[in-house]
């Protein structure tokens, strides 16, 4: 299978930006035997500009300068610990960073594709993220959610999956309702689903539930089958690659 798996900020850093070793450690040792199992992986990682953040020890930026400043700091720092943590497993990594215009262009998005298409070929796992350091507001895809789903859409993936720190979609925002329930499967996204997800974030990321729903539209409309699932639990991906839960499956549309 040809998997695409974004990873959250929240996910690879503590609220300070620093990295959690525990989550990323057994997050890349799973990669890394979902690849020797055979499957083509695509990992759309975040966090550059938490991880520049807490690296430099900075409050999580507001001003676009000092975000491009810290995305430039902390997306060393990122591709430095997958290097390192997948060579440890005798995977080989390779760094993508694209922004909104890559896929607006035709003849940029072929070249996008075709990098990735070589490096699938070549066993290389890439790992995408938006060019923070160049891209502002105007021309930035803005949050990883949708970049996923982009991803997974023009490289025909089978699979996408989300990993943040909720455990998928609920009946409402668990936050405040504890009798909230979470939705396993879902086959339609309907306005009243919609309404169910509220804006909300983390403290390092951007992506809330919204940006999950309008990924989870743009990867269903492909034919992609969308996963929500939490990533403090790595070994969860070998039951979500085999088709079972835990989280959130949104199914998607076969042509
Ligand atoms: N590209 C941003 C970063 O690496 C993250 C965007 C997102 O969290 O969706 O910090």
């Amino acid at each position: 299978m040809r998997i695409v798996i974004k990873i959250g900020t929240s996910t690879l850093a503590y609220p300070n930006g620093r990295l959690n070793i525990r989550h990323t450690e057994e997050l890349v040792k799973t990669f890394s035997d979902l690849q020797n199992a055979g499957h083509e992986l695509m990992i759309v990682s975040s966090g550059a500009i938490g991880m520049g953040a807490g690296k430099m020890q900075i409050d999580r930026p507001q001003d676009m300068p000092t975000k491009q400043a810290a995305a430039s700091v902390g997306q060393c720092e990122l591709m430095y610990t997958y290097d390192r943590l997948f060579t440890a497993y005798n995977h080989t990594v390779g760094q993508i960073l694209v922004t909104r215009e890559d896929f607006n262009d035709a003849r940029r998005l072929m070249n996008l594709e075709n990098t990735l298409y070589r490096l699938l070929q070549l066993r290389v796992i890439p790992i995408i993220n938006e060019n923070d350091s160049v891209a502002t507001e105007e021309i930035a895809v803005g949050d990883n959610d949708t970049m996923g789903a982009l991803v997974a859409k023009y490289m025909r993936a089978d699979l996408l999956v989300l990993l943040s720190d909720i455990d998928g979609l609920y009946t409402a925002d668990p936050h405040t309702h504890p009798e909230a329930e979470l939705i396993p499967e879902v086959r339609e996204i309907t306005p009243a689903l919609e309404a169910l997800a509220g804006g909300a974030g983390s403290r390092l990321g951007t992506g809330g539930m919204a940006t999950k729903l309008m990924a989870a539209r743009l990867a269903t409309g492909a034919g992609v089958d969308m996963v929500i699932a939490n990533g403090a639990d790595p070994m969860a991906l070998y039951s979500i690659v085999a088709g079972h839960g835990p989280g959130t499956r949104f199914i998607g549309r076969r042509k």
